[in-house]
């Protein structure tokens, strides 16, 4: 069975020809889902009821169950909790902004694993096993959830794709790969690439291949502490691709695609937020094409990780501007209603 939501137009036609139908069909049925947004095949309304079930014994489209949502004080973030037919749950953020003259933005988070298996210590969804990784339909439904929402309740459209929910993407590169591609696709939702970002927390082979297919969206690499003990201490990955390897990597990403890298930096109480941090910090990306967002971390009780001082998190980020890095602080949204990736779903599932 094919599932329609993860299908491009090579797909579709693949499918139109094994069951001798016009090729205009495929171009059709792409619209219906990419453009249209349908969730069954019945809603197609220009196809003839004989050839949707013809269809419906051939294809389907994936519809995850909607088992809760979660809305900040604010009302500008919104956190999905899907639920697929196999029974996994991911969560999915929609991040809403203010639309002004020179900006119009309303940003979902995708997740592209159910669970991870790289187990940051400070994550909810790294404290979970890893389940499965999920299919182009999968994040696709995702983003077609948080779109649906923005229709219904009369907000712009999805402009932004962000790759940072549950899981690792770069450890599901093709499927990501197809939905960006699915996603920016002029006839689908028509995202630019510019506007999607992949964030990794740092598996070096695959951001070689990242950089290699040269596609204009921007990198994020998970940094999180500005040498090697720290950063092993937070993240097991570097123990396997340590810091230099890394960011060897992402400088290669940088000089393929022209783009400024985008380094995470998560702060954590009295974790990776001293002077002396700030200054290696400083040191590593002295002359680097690099953007560096410092997160005052969601507070994660699982993990028992708090979020930095205010005073402290400003001279952080006063020393690196002193030093010409260019950082900024990125806005906190949502941590009334868990929305660091993971706590909602250990939440309902009782964790
Ligand atoms: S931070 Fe990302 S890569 Fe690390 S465990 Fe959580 S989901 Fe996985």
């Amino acid at each position: 069975m094919l599932d329609l939501l993860g299908a491009d137009l090579a797909d579709l036609e693949n499918l139109t020809n094994e069951l001798n139908l016009p090729r205009f069909r495929a171009k059709q049925l792409f619209h219906w889902v990419h453009r249209q947004g349908v969730t069954a095949i019945g809603e197609m309304s220009n196809i003839p009821g004989k050839l949707q079930e013809i269809l419906s014994e051939k294809a389907f489209i994936t519809r995850p169950k909607l088992i809760t949502t979660s809305k900040s004080k604010k009302g500008d973030t919104i956190k999905f909790l899907l639920k697929f037919s196999d029974g996994v749950m991911v969560e999915t953020v929609l991040m809403t902004y203010e639309r002004t003259a020179s900006r119009d933005r309303n940003t979902v988070c995708v997740s592209t694993q159910a669970g991870c298996a790289m187990g940051c210590v400070f994550c909810a969804t790294g404290m979970d096993r890893m389940e499965r990784n999920l299919t182009a339909g999968e994040i696709m439904a995702q983003v077609w959830t948080a779109q649906r929402y923005c229709r219904e309740y009369k907000l712009d459209q999805v402009t932004n794709v962000v790759y940072m929910g549950m899981g690792e993407p770069l450890a599901n590169l093709p499927v990501v790969l197809k939905s960006i591609h699915l996603l920016n696709h002029p006839e689908g939702l028509g995202i630019g690439m510019r506007r999607m970002t992949i964030s990794t927390c740092g598996l070096v082979p695959q951001i070689y291949q990242l950089a290699d297919a040269a596609l204009p969206v921007t990198l994020a690499v998970s940094l999180h502490a500005p040498d090697n003990e720290g950063r092993s201490s937070l993240m097991p990955i570097n123990k396997k691709y340590p810091l230099e390897e890394v960011l060897k990597a992402a400088d290669y990403y940088a000089e393929k695609t022209g783009r400024r890298v985008t380094y995470e930096y998560a702060l954590f109480r009295g974790v990776n937020d001293s002077e002396e941090d700030g200054a290696k910090l400083c040191r590593l990306m002295h002359n680097r094409l690099a953007n560096v967002n410092i997160i005052p971390s969601n507070e994660v009780p699982e993990s028992g990780f708090q979020s930095p001082e205010p005073e402290v998190l400003a001279k952080f980020v006063q020393k690196l501007a002193a030093c010409g890095v260019n950082a900024v602080v990125r806005e906190e949204k949502g941590g009334d209603i868990n929305a660091a990736c993971g706590q909602l779903r250990r939440r309902i599932r009782g964790k």
